[in-house]
């Protein structure tokens, strides 16, 4: 029949993916407009970080830093299959990339950032000296240039070829978030499946604002060692953004396709419209990033009716003008120099969209 003939002639079969979850057929083009979520069941594809960095940011935007950085062998580490650094020629071959952790500058919706995100077909995604160098080098840059900064991951955690020196970045990542946070400048983090061990329990989770993608995994220890350690059932759910966002280890639980609307609004809300970000190289970091806060432009995040804000005299959502406001006093930090280097620097968990109510929680207005 000729239509079959043109049916087998005319679709190849890179065309169409089936999704693991719901065993509908996608069409790619549809699927890659999506996020590589499915339009079905909502099943979060695996991606990789260039994917990963093409879905966040501007088209063309991203510079990629210190790519060419690679790990040594400083243990001679071998496993019961090869020597690491054979490891590291292997899978450096395979991914095109030098290490796992990807770093570089970008604009998400024309507004500057530094970005940071694990390639979890590197090793696993796993923190070697490398990863955690490059997270310190991309929060130094960004504290120095008072750009926000998004760190993504997925990760199995430390590597453990290379032993302690692999915890060792733990303590690292963590004083330059502490140094970037005491400056007074913004962090969101944003977890995918799976990410766990040294990771979660460092930089992963030091951001003023923990995002995470639907049903990802999120640990420290696995569930079936946690399970033998304490012999007992694991509730259900253990460990998915869902079960932590309950317990307030996240803030908000972002399903992919609205990751870069929910980060520019959680920047617009805390930082300003994008037309009044600090031009920040060389400027002197006093006082604090939040002043001048224009909470008017939070836009669909506040969900509340206007009769209620006119009655608290507070402006218009998507509205410029209105009352002028401070933040809370804790927020502000002084300058680089003097200010002590704060490590817990999470601020109250934003909950769901109905619930935060930022303008409320976040800010008071003045006088
Ligand atoms: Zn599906």
């Amino acid at each position: 029949m000729a239509w079959m003939r043109f049916r087998k002639r005319e679709m190849p079969g890179n065309l169409w993916t089936k999704c693991p979850e719901c065993e509908k057929m996608l069409f790619n083009k549809e699927l890659d407009e999506n996020c590589k979520v499915c339009m079905n069941c909502s099943f979060h594809f695996k991606i990789d970080a260039s994917e990963r960095l093409r879905y966040l940011l501007d088209e063309g935007s991203f510079e990629e830093i210190d790519a060419g950085m690679i790990a040594v062998d400083a243990l001679q580490f071998v496993d019961d299959k090869s020597p690491y650094s054979e490891k590291l020629a292997k899978t450096r071959e395979k991914t095109g990339r030098n290490e796992a952790m990807v770093i570089g500058l970008g604009r998400l919706r024309t507004r500057r950032i530094a970005v940071g995100t694990l390639e979890f077909n590197f090793m696993g995604g796993s923190m070697g000296v490398v990863v955690g160098e490059k997270v310190a080098r991309i929060t130094e840059l960004a504290t120095e240039q008072r750009l926000p900064l998004i760190l993504m991951s997925a990760s199995g955690g430390a590597r453990m070829h290379e032993g302690t020196l692999s915890l060792m970045q733990m303590a690292k990542t963590c004083a330059a978030l502490g140094r970037f946070h005491a400056a007074g400048c913004l962090s969101i983090s944003v977890l995918t499946h799976p990410t766990t061990g040294g990771v979660t329990a460092s930089w992963a989770t030091m951001a003023d604002v923990v995002l995470a993608e639907p049903k990802s995994l999120i640990g420290f220890a696995g569930p079936r060692v946690i399970k033998n350690t304490i012999r007992q059932e694991l509730p259900e759910g253990f460990q998915t953004s869902e079960f932590l966002i309950e317990r307030g280890q996240i803030d908000r639980i972002v399903p992919r396709p609205r990751l870069v609307e929910e980060i520019d609004a959680l920047f617009t809300f805390l930082l300003g419209p994008v037309e009044e970000q600090r031009p920040t190289a060389n400027e002197p970091a006093v006082g604090d990033i939040f002043s001048g806060l224009d909470l008017g432009d939070l836009g669909h995040v506040d969900s509340e009716p206007s009769e209620d804000r006119s009655a608290r005299n507070e402006p218009e959502v998507g509205g410029h003008g209105g009352t002028e406001r401070t933040v809370d006093a804790e927020r502000s930090v002084p300058s680089v120099s003097t200010a002590e280097v704060k490590t817990a620097a999470n601020p109250e968990p934003l909950e769901s969209v109905e619930q935060a109510t930022p303008v409320k929680n976040k800010a008071k207005a003045a006088g």
